[in-house]
Protein backbone atom coordinates (compact mmCIF):
# COMPACT_ATOMS: atom_id res chain seq x y z
CA UNK A 1 0.00 0.00 0.00
CA UNK A 2 1.00 3.80 -0.78
CA UNK A 3 2.07 4.55 3.07
CA UNK A 4 0.56 8.44 1.64
CA UNK A 5 -2.98 7.42 1.42
CA UNK A 6 -2.47 5.80 4.62
CA UNK A 7 -1.09 9.42 6.51
CA UNK A 8 -3.15 11.17 4.46
CA UNK A 9 -6.51 10.08 6.23
CA UNK A 10 -4.38 9.39 9.65
CA UNK A 11 -2.18 11.92 11.33
CA UNK A 12 0.94 10.18 12.30
CA UNK A 13 3.86 12.24 14.61
CA UNK A 14 7.19 10.45 14.50
CA UNK A 15 8.38 10.63 18.11
CA UNK A 16 11.73 9.20 17.41
CA UNK A 17 14.10 10.48 15.02
CA UNK A 18 17.57 11.59 15.19
CA UNK A 19 19.01 14.62 12.97
CA UNK A 20 22.74 15.21 12.69
CA UNK A 21 24.10 18.94 12.06
CA UNK A 22 26.13 17.94 8.61
CA UNK A 23 26.98 15.31 6.28
CA UNK A 24 30.58 15.25 8.78
CA UNK A 25 28.03 14.67 11.91
CA UNK A 26 26.48 11.68 10.26
CA UNK A 27 30.22 10.27 9.28
CA UNK A 28 30.69 10.36 12.94
CA UNK A 29 28.24 9.14 13.88
CA UNK A 30 28.33 6.10 11.71
CA UNK A 31 32.14 5.64 11.78
CA UNK A 32 32.46 6.40 15.54
CA UNK A 33 29.49 5.68 17.49
CA UNK A 34 27.78 2.94 15.33
CA UNK A 35 31.66 1.65 14.61
CA UNK A 36 30.61 0.85 11.03
CA UNK A 37 31.97 1.18 7.70
CA UNK A 38 34.53 -0.44 5.19
CA UNK A 39 36.77 -1.76 7.59
CA UNK A 40 34.25 -2.84 10.26
CA UNK A 41 31.08 -3.98 9.30
CA UNK A 42 28.38 -2.46 6.60
CA UNK A 43 28.18 -0.01 3.49
CA UNK A 44 31.84 2.16 3.55
CA UNK A 45 29.13 4.77 4.01
CA UNK A 46 26.04 5.26 5.39
CA UNK A 47 23.05 5.02 2.75
CA UNK A 48 21.36 8.29 4.27
CA UNK A 49 22.76 11.61 5.45
CA UNK A 50 19.89 12.61 8.03
CA UNK A 51 20.28 16.10 7.73
CA UNK A 52 17.38 18.98 7.98
CA UNK A 53 16.82 18.53 4.31
CA UNK A 54 17.10 14.67 4.21
CA UNK A 55 14.48 14.97 7.46
CA UNK A 56 12.36 17.14 6.02
CA UNK A 57 12.45 15.00 2.07
CA UNK A 58 11.56 11.90 4.41
CA UNK A 59 8.38 13.77 6.15
CA UNK A 60 7.43 15.09 2.77
CA UNK A 61 7.67 11.44 1.05
CA UNK A 62 5.86 9.74 3.91
CA UNK A 63 3.25 12.23 4.75
CA UNK A 64 4.08 12.05 8.61
CA UNK A 65 3.26 15.48 10.02
CA UNK A 66 5.56 15.93 12.37
CA UNK A 67 8.75 14.68 13.97
CA UNK A 68 10.49 14.87 17.05
CA UNK A 69 14.38 15.26 17.53
CA UNK A 70 16.11 12.95 20.21
CA UNK A 71 19.18 14.53 20.10
CA UNK A 72 22.50 13.12 22.10
CA UNK A 73 25.75 13.53 21.91
CA UNK A 74 27.84 10.42 22.20
CA UNK A 75 29.89 12.00 25.09
CA UNK A 76 30.19 8.28 26.76
CA UNK A 77 32.49 7.47 24.00
CA UNK A 78 34.52 10.89 23.77
CA UNK A 79 34.78 10.52 27.50
CA UNK A 80 36.45 6.90 27.79
CA UNK A 81 38.73 7.54 24.52
CA UNK A 82 39.97 11.08 26.11
CA UNK A 83 40.51 9.54 29.06
CA UNK A 84 43.57 7.28 27.45
CA UNK A 85 45.43 10.93 26.70
CA UNK A 86 45.59 12.42 30.34
CA UNK A 87 48.80 12.96 31.53
CA UNK A 88 50.58 10.88 34.58
CA UNK A 89 51.30 13.12 37.17
CA UNK A 90 48.19 13.46 39.28
CA UNK A 91 47.49 17.17 39.62
CA UNK A 92 48.18 17.42 36.28
CA UNK A 93 45.85 14.64 35.20
CA UNK A 94 42.73 15.47 37.91
CA UNK A 95 43.21 19.25 35.85
CA UNK A 96 43.09 17.47 32.42
CA UNK A 97 40.45 15.36 33.44
CA UNK A 98 38.00 18.19 34.41
CA UNK A 99 38.84 20.44 31.86
CA UNK A 100 38.09 17.22 29.66
CA UNK A 101 34.70 16.81 30.99
CA UNK A 102 34.15 20.76 30.60
CA UNK A 103 34.75 20.44 26.78
CA UNK A 104 32.35 17.88 26.43
CA UNK A 105 29.71 19.08 28.08
CA UNK A 106 30.24 22.23 26.08
CA UNK A 107 29.72 19.79 22.88
CA UNK A 108 26.34 18.44 24.61
CA UNK A 109 24.83 21.96 25.22
CA UNK A 110 26.39 22.89 21.93
CA UNK A 111 24.59 20.80 19.96
CA UNK A 112 21.55 20.89 22.48
CA UNK A 113 21.23 24.17 20.91
CA UNK A 114 21.32 23.46 17.27
CA UNK A 115 18.61 21.31 17.81
CA UNK A 116 16.32 23.31 19.97
CA UNK A 117 17.13 26.32 17.67
CA UNK A 118 16.41 24.19 14.56
CA UNK A 119 13.26 22.58 16.00
CA UNK A 120 12.07 26.34 16.72
CA UNK A 121 12.47 27.33 12.80
CA UNK A 122 10.47 24.55 12.00
CA UNK A 123 6.68 24.29 12.90
CA UNK A 124 6.55 20.36 11.81
CA UNK A 125 9.32 19.79 14.60
CA UNK A 126 9.77 19.56 18.13
CA UNK A 127 13.19 18.55 20.17
CA UNK A 128 14.30 16.54 23.36
CA UNK A 129 17.97 17.51 24.31
CA UNK A 130 20.75 15.16 25.95
CA UNK A 131 22.67 15.17 29.05
CA UNK A 132 25.24 13.34 30.59
CA UNK A 133 25.61 12.40 34.48
CA UNK A 134 29.07 11.61 34.00
CA UNK A 135 30.74 14.27 32.44
CA UNK A 136 28.31 17.18 33.72
CA UNK A 137 27.83 17.91 37.57
CA UNK A 138 24.44 18.26 38.70
CA UNK A 139 24.15 21.65 38.88
CA UNK A 140 25.35 21.94 34.76
CA UNK A 141 23.22 19.08 34.02
CA UNK A 142 19.95 20.40 36.13
CA UNK A 143 20.88 24.31 34.53
CA UNK A 144 20.95 22.49 30.75
CA UNK A 145 17.28 21.10 31.19
CA UNK A 146 16.33 24.45 32.82
CA UNK A 147 17.56 26.38 30.11
CA UNK A 148 16.34 24.20 26.98
CA UNK A 149 12.96 23.04 28.38
CA UNK A 150 12.35 27.15 28.72
CA UNK A 151 13.52 27.85 25.49
CA UNK A 152 10.57 25.22 24.03
CA UNK A 153 12.72 22.04 24.48
CA UNK A 154 9.69 18.96 24.68
CA UNK A 155 11.74 16.86 26.91
CA UNK A 156 15.15 14.78 27.88
CA UNK A 157 16.56 12.28 26.25
CA UNK A 158 19.38 10.06 28.02
CA UNK A 159 21.67 7.44 26.60
CA UNK A 160 22.78 5.73 29.65
CA UNK A 161 24.63 2.81 27.98
CA UNK A 162 27.24 4.94 26.44
CA UNK A 163 27.86 6.76 29.49
CA UNK A 164 28.40 3.60 31.31
CA UNK A 165 26.14 4.35 33.78
CA UNK A 166 22.68 2.29 34.80
CA UNK A 167 19.51 3.63 35.54
CA UNK A 168 19.53 2.85 39.65
CA UNK A 169 22.42 4.78 39.84
CA UNK A 170 21.66 7.47 42.78
CA UNK A 171 23.62 10.13 41.04
CA UNK A 172 20.38 10.28 38.60
CA UNK A 173 18.08 10.86 41.80
CA UNK A 174 18.29 14.84 41.37
CA UNK A 175 17.80 13.87 37.63
CA UNK A 176 14.51 12.34 38.28
CA UNK A 177 13.30 14.53 41.12
CA UNK A 178 13.44 17.52 38.88
CA UNK A 179 11.95 15.89 35.85
CA UNK A 180 9.23 14.23 37.95
CA UNK A 181 8.31 17.59 39.53
CA UNK A 182 8.31 19.60 36.23
CA UNK A 183 6.54 17.05 34.56
CA UNK A 184 9.21 16.63 31.98
CA UNK A 185 9.81 13.73 29.90
CA UNK A 186 12.88 11.30 29.54
CA UNK A 187 13.85 8.81 26.74
CA UNK A 188 15.06 5.83 27.85
CA UNK A 189 17.25 3.60 25.84
CA UNK A 190 17.57 0.06 27.55
CA UNK A 191 19.85 -2.96 25.96
CA UNK A 192 20.26 -6.46 25.69
CA UNK A 193 22.68 -6.98 23.71
CA UNK A 194 25.08 -7.69 26.79
CA UNK A 195 25.47 -7.64 30.52
CA UNK A 196 26.17 -4.77 32.41
CA UNK A 197 23.97 -2.86 30.29
CA UNK A 198 20.92 -0.11 31.07
CA UNK A 199 17.66 -2.64 31.13
CA UNK A 200 13.97 -1.66 32.08
CA UNK A 201 14.45 -3.77 35.17
CA UNK A 202 17.07 -0.90 36.23
CA UNK A 203 14.61 1.92 35.92
CA UNK A 204 12.61 0.22 38.92
CA UNK A 205 14.12 1.43 41.80
CA UNK A 206 13.53 5.18 40.23
CA UNK A 207 9.90 4.77 39.31
CA UNK A 208 9.65 3.11 43.13
CA UNK A 209 11.12 6.30 44.58
CA UNK A 210 9.42 9.07 41.51
CA UNK A 211 5.93 7.17 40.36
CA UNK A 212 4.80 10.03 38.58
CA UNK A 213 8.14 10.17 36.33
CA UNK A 214 7.52 10.40 32.65
CA UNK A 215 9.24 7.46 31.00
CA UNK A 216 9.45 7.21 27.33
CA UNK A 217 11.27 3.69 26.25
CA UNK A 218 12.73 3.43 23.14
CA UNK A 219 11.48 0.38 20.64
CA UNK A 220 9.12 -0.26 24.27
CA UNK A 221 12.07 -1.69 25.66
CA UNK A 222 13.93 -4.05 22.42
CA UNK A 223 13.76 -7.25 23.53
CA UNK A 224 16.22 -9.57 21.58
CA UNK A 225 13.01 -12.26 21.75
CA UNK A 226 9.97 -10.31 21.15
CA UNK A 227 7.87 -10.21 24.34
CA UNK A 228 10.81 -11.09 26.55
CA UNK A 229 13.64 -10.42 28.58
CA UNK A 230 13.61 -6.91 28.30
CA UNK A 231 10.32 -6.55 26.63
CA UNK A 232 8.87 -8.24 29.47
CA UNK A 233 10.52 -5.73 32.24
CA UNK A 234 9.04 -2.57 29.99
CA UNK A 235 5.78 -4.55 30.20
CA UNK A 236 5.79 -4.62 34.20
CA UNK A 237 7.24 -1.20 34.44
CA UNK A 238 4.09 0.21 32.41
CA UNK A 239 1.61 -2.26 33.74
CA UNK A 240 2.57 -0.60 37.29
CA UNK A 241 3.04 3.09 36.64
CA UNK A 242 1.17 5.28 34.67
CA UNK A 243 3.75 7.75 33.19
CA UNK A 244 5.68 4.85 31.49
CA UNK A 245 5.44 5.00 28.18
CA UNK A 246 7.01 3.31 24.39
CA UNK A 247 7.74 4.11 20.96
CA UNK A 248 7.80 1.88 18.61
CA UNK A 249 11.04 2.42 16.75
CA UNK A 250 12.77 -0.76 15.36
CA UNK A 251 9.91 -2.78 16.05
CA UNK A 252 7.65 -2.14 13.36
CA UNK A 253 9.89 -3.66 10.51
CA UNK A 254 10.21 -6.39 12.56
CA UNK A 255 6.43 -6.89 12.11
CA UNK A 256 6.93 -5.90 8.51
CA UNK A 257 9.49 -8.16 8.06
CA UNK A 258 7.69 -11.26 9.37
CA UNK A 259 9.94 -11.70 12.85
CA UNK A 260 6.83 -10.09 15.21
CA UNK A 261 3.34 -11.82 14.24
CA UNK A 262 1.17 -9.00 13.95
CA UNK A 263 -1.81 -10.21 16.62
CA UNK A 264 1.01 -10.69 19.15
CA UNK A 265 1.93 -7.64 18.62
CA UNK A 266 -1.25 -6.36 19.10
CA UNK A 267 -1.95 -8.26 21.80
CA UNK A 268 0.87 -7.26 23.26
CA UNK A 269 0.69 -3.07 22.83
CA UNK A 270 -3.20 -3.75 24.72
CA UNK A 271 -1.19 -5.47 27.53
CA UNK A 272 0.79 -2.06 27.56
CA UNK A 273 -1.81 0.04 27.17
CA UNK A 274 -2.38 1.32 23.53
CA UNK A 275 -2.83 5.37 24.65
CA UNK A 276 0.89 4.55 25.47
CA UNK A 277 2.29 3.47 23.13
CA UNK A 278 3.90 6.01 20.07
CA UNK A 279 4.58 5.56 16.83
CA UNK A 280 8.49 6.33 16.02
CA UNK A 281 10.80 5.56 13.53
CA UNK A 282 14.29 5.97 14.64
CA UNK A 283 15.15 7.86 11.09
CA UNK A 284 17.89 8.35 10.00
CA UNK A 285 19.62 5.59 12.49
CA UNK A 286 17.38 2.53 11.71
CA UNK A 287 18.21 3.32 7.84
CA UNK A 288 22.02 2.83 8.75
CA UNK A 289 21.69 0.15 11.29
CA UNK A 290 19.30 -1.94 7.98
CA UNK A 291 21.04 -0.88 5.12
CA UNK A 292 19.80 -2.04 2.04
CA UNK A 293 21.26 -2.04 -1.92
CA UNK A 294 23.34 1.59 -1.76
CA UNK A 295 20.75 4.80 -3.09
CA UNK A 296 21.09 6.49 -6.07
CA UNK A 297 23.54 9.36 -6.03
CA UNK A 298 21.71 12.41 -4.56
CA UNK A 299 19.11 10.18 -3.09
CA UNK A 300 18.50 8.68 0.60
CA UNK A 301 17.44 5.01 2.21
CA UNK A 302 13.81 5.30 3.59
CA UNK A 303 12.82 1.47 3.11
CA UNK A 304 12.74 1.06 6.60
CA UNK A 305 10.67 3.78 7.70
CA UNK A 306 8.24 2.93 5.58
CA UNK A 307 8.36 -0.89 6.17
CA UNK A 308 7.44 0.85 9.81
CA UNK A 309 4.79 2.80 8.32
CA UNK A 310 3.08 -0.03 6.11
CA UNK A 311 3.34 -1.69 9.45
CA UNK A 312 1.27 0.50 11.30
CA UNK A 313 -1.29 0.94 8.66
CA UNK A 314 -1.94 -2.72 8.64
CA UNK A 315 -1.50 -3.84 12.40
CA UNK A 316 -5.01 -5.46 13.60
CA UNK A 317 -5.80 -2.57 15.27
CA UNK A 318 -9.01 -1.19 15.70
CA UNK A 319 -9.06 2.21 14.13
CA UNK A 320 -9.09 4.64 17.45
CA UNK A 321 -6.05 2.22 18.66
CA UNK A 322 -4.27 3.11 15.46
CA UNK A 323 -5.35 6.74 15.27
CA UNK A 324 -4.11 6.89 19.06
CA UNK A 325 -0.59 5.48 18.20
CA UNK A 326 -0.01 7.32 14.50
CA UNK A 327 -0.22 10.31 16.58
CA UNK A 328 -2.86 11.25 18.93
CA UNK A 329 -1.18 10.06 22.12
CA UNK A 330 2.04 12.46 21.16
CA UNK A 331 -0.07 14.86 20.66
CA UNK A 332 -1.60 14.68 24.06
CA UNK A 333 1.49 13.63 26.10
CA UNK A 334 3.70 16.34 24.38
CA UNK A 335 0.86 19.37 23.85
CA UNK A 336 2.58 19.76 20.31
CA UNK A 337 2.05 23.16 18.84
CA UNK A 338 2.26 21.74 15.07
ZN1 LIG B 1 17.12 6.30 18.42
Amino acid sequence: MDVRDFTRAVDVVDAHIHMQRSAAHTQELYHYFLMRGATRSGPPNPPVIGTLEQVQAMLERTGVRHANILMFTWSGMYYRDGQFTLPDDPAERALADRELKERISRRIVDNNEWALQTALAQPNLSCFVGIDPVVMDERALLAEIEDKVRRGAAGVKSQFTDCGILADDRRLWPLYDYLQASEIPLQMVTAEWAPGLNRPAHCAAALAEFPRLRLIFSHIGHGHRFGEGSDAEFLELAQRYPNVCGDLSLRLPEVADGHIDPQAMVAHLRRIGTDRIFYGSNFSLNEMLHPGPPPAEGDFQLSETLKGLQALATLPLTEDERADIAGRNYRRWLKLRA
